[in-house]
């Protein structure tokens, strides 16, 4: 089995996590109002979902 020859440095380690975000998982920016909001779920602030409005008002 392959071992790395050096050990990483601190710098190494945090340039490498520079790529590494905070995101968070199944939510997508609502096409028609552009809040965040679940994916394949209706837009709990405008109420459409595939560009049809689904919740009347
Ligand atoms: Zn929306």
């Amino acid at each position: 089995m392959a071992v790395p020859f050096r050990r990483t440095s601190k710098t190494r380690k945090r340039l490498r996590r520079t790529h590494y975000k905070l995101r968070v998982p199944g939510m997508t920016e609502c096409p028609n109002c552009g809040e965040m909001k679940l994916a394949h779920r209706v837009c709990p602030s405008c109420g459409t979902y595939k560009g049809k409005e689904v919740i009347s008002k």
